[in-house]
């Protein structure tokens, strides 16, 4: 009797060591899919911001009759009225961005693939 009460304590604890092992291993799984949150979690890609420029540049020279060449140099504020949060976007790697005139693509200081239109 004595020894089929060991066994069974035996039995019970290697389950709950089996047990903890896989919800640990399940943690750690659960950890790699959950993506870190953070000021910085929706920051788009340099594309996307050169892309939403773009876009908020030739609504506001169509509303505004400009044509192709007009500086916008002056109508920032006018433009990010265009723009998703209404602000300029950031570059995500520090570039700055310049609007250029309409009909030309926006432009980042950064030479890189994802960072020209
Ligand atoms: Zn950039």
């Amino acid at each position: 009797m004595e020894t089929v009460k060991r066994r069974n304590t035996v039995v019970l604890l290697r389950s709950l060591i089996l047990f903890s092992l896989f919800l640990l291993v399940w943690l750690f799984s659960m950890a790699s899919f959950v993506k870190p949150r953070g000021p910085h979690s929706e920051r788009r890609s340099c594309l996307a911001n050169l892309k939403q420029m773009d876009g908020a540049k030739e609504q506001w020279a169509l509303e505004n009759k400009k044509p192709a060449g007009s500086p916008v140099v002056g109508h920032e504020s006018e433009i990010t009225k265009f723009l998703r949060g209404g602000d300029l976007p950031l570059c995500p790697d520090g570039g700055k961005y310049s609007l250029e005139p309409i009909g030309a693509n926006p432009e980042c200081s950064l030479d890189l693939p994802n960072h020209t239109l």
